[in-house]
């Protein structure tokens, strides 16, 4: 016997600022569309800020996300190095917040870049 399938979904990424009106809006356009599922760009909110969970955005954004009937994912900050030496431990705190935003906010998925590192070598 076969594995259930997952179900199809179809979503789109939002662009907009990730803040509760523009959201709203953005969402609103997604179900309008057909969508039934939408990534949440964390880059453009203040759910993390300082390498810390925001608490009342985080709370605030997961209001806005109740009202729709969508699955959603996240993005995280696009800004993310955990290559930057330098501020290694701030990249690591913004990642981990942004594992914990991800979750509070009913994200199956949470897509990060891992970063980038000069290319300093001629080849
Ligand atoms: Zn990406």
């Amino acid at each position: 016997m076969d594995a259930p399938s997952p179900p199809l979904l179809f979503g789109l990424s939002t662009v907009e600022a990730c803040e509760p009106e523009p959201l709203a809006r953005e969402l609103e356009a997604f179900v309008a569309a057909g969508c039934t599922a939408a990534e949440i760009s964390l880059q453009h909110s203040f759910t993390v800020r300082g390498g810390k969970v925001n608490t009342a955005e985080v709370t605030a954004i997961g209001q806005v996300l109740a009202r729709f009937p969508l699955r959603y994912t996240t993005h995280g900050p696009l800004a993310l190095n955990l290559m930057d030496a330098d501020h290694h431990e701030l990249h690591v705190g913004v990642a981990q917040a942004s594992i914990e935003v991800a979750a509070a906010l009913g994200s199956s998925v949470l897509v990060v870049h891992g970063g980038v590192w000069p290319n300093t070598k001629s080849f």
